[in-house]
């Protein structure tokens, strides 16, 4: 392709049936594939691409998983039926019974839960520490460590994982690495040209964009993905035809809707920066060349009500999501992170005066008055 990741975000896969040339992808909308005699079916079993059953494999579903290999320059990539899926199959594809990882201890919420409540009980067992600080990550590291596993820019407080240095420790420890993409999307930052072994998106954020599907993606190395295949197969983890042709339909307007999200983020949080009424904002300004992300986050000042606040945004609606085209806002320690021990909310920062707002593509000036007005309104 082009290297233009406008381009490719439009050209790089497209599957058409044989014969018809509809301009738009078919949505192959079946659970299993026909054949004409039994030479056509053994085909399927030697790898000659053809279709058998939609669990196993389908067009749409692989019209994803290549997309966005090929927008994150990975070798392969396969879909599943949500993020939380599809981080089950990365890490799956590399650790087994007996073996350890190491997590940052600000990973989403949801992922926390799958590697401390899920795998922990199939003997798979993780150690969190903070990745702002490699020592304690390489202290955490044991001899039966395979995998280490973090966050491109993290959720709710936007702390930028410093990549490079994460992957080198882990090529000098022999281990692998598993990057979550979900919040800095290939427009920002592509973790497996730097290094990363898998990358892994929660496709229902900004992949997908517009808050009507639930899906997933991993890309990586070929014999690392044909692994999560197989886990995606055997545990019937697949997504659905329909959900993956939204999501496809989704991401042709992921170039433009970044872009946008991400210009009209940092206006927003410049102003709020300067307003008295919020006592923190949080967001990478300093890694400007790459692009900012889209999501803001703010700590309210104590003299603001934060419940005021939250009645107070008018078409801005709470959300406990992010990445749609509409500016949304979240409350984090009541949803999100609700079920970290206090000791860890208050240790990350996440206080009940957080908000985590995710900006949309709505005129920039119209989305910073709502919020200058709501702050105004929650004066106490
Ligand atoms: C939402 C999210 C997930 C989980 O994805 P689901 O599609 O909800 O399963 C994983 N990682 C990050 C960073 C997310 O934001």
């Amino acid at each position: 392709m082009t290297g233009n990741f406008e381009t490719e975000v439009l050209h790089s896969i497209h599957k058409k049936a044989e014969g018809i040339k509809s301009k738009a992808t078919p949505i192959y909308q079946t659970s299993a594939f026909t054949f004409n005699d039994l030479d056509e079916l053994e085909g399927f079993y030697q790898g000659e691409g053809s279709y058998l059953y939609s669990r196993v494999g389908n067009p749409n579903t692989d019209e994803l998983g290549q997309s966005v290999a090929a927008l994150e320059h990975a070798e392969d990539g396969v879909a599943a039926s949500s993020g939380l899926s599809a981080i089950l199959a990365g890490v799956l594809a590399v650790v087994k019974n007996g073996e350890h990882i190491v997590a940052a201890d600000d990973l989403y919420g949801g992922s926390f839960h799958l590697l401390k409540s899920e795998l922990d009980r199939f003997g798979i067992e993780t150690t969190f520490v903070p990745f702002s600080d490699l020592k304690k990550v390489e202290g955490a590291i044991k001899d039966h460590t395979k995998l280490l596993y973090t966050e491109s820019i993290t959720n709710p407080l936007l702390r930028v994982e410093n990549l490079e240095d994460v992957i080198a420790l882990a090529k000098r420890r022999s281990l692998t690495v598993l990057i979550d993409n979900t919040f800095a999307t290939p427009l920002h930052v592509r973790p497996y040209l730097l290094g990363a072994d898998l990358v892994v998106h929660s496709a229902t954020k900004y992949i997908g964009g517009h808050s009507d599907v639930t899906a997933g993606v991993v890309v990586g190395r070929k014999d690392l993905i044909a692994e999560a295949r197989a886990r995606i197969v055997n545990l019937g983890a697949n997504l659905s035809p329909f959900e993956a042709w939204l999501t496809c339909r989704g991401l042709k307007t992921l170039a433009l809707r970044m872009r946008t999200q991400s210009e009209n983020a940092r206006m927003l949080a410049e102003r709020l920066r300067g307003n008295e009424k919020v006592a923190k904002v949080y967001y990478p300004f300093e890694k400007g060349e790459k692009g900012y992300g889209a999501i803001v986050t703010i700590e309210l000042a104590k003299h603001v009500d934060t419940n005021r606040f939250f009645k107070s945004l008018g078409w801005v609606k709470i959300v406990p999501t992010l990445a749609g085209v509409e500016t949304t806002v979240s409350h984090p320690l009541k949803t999100s992170h609700r079920a970290l021990p206090p000791e860890a909310q208050a240790e990350l920062g996440i206080t009940y005066e957080v908000v985590r707002i995710s900006v949309g593509i709505e005129h920039a000036a119209d989305i910073i008055e709502q919020f200058e007005a709501a702050l105004d309104a929650a004066v106490k």
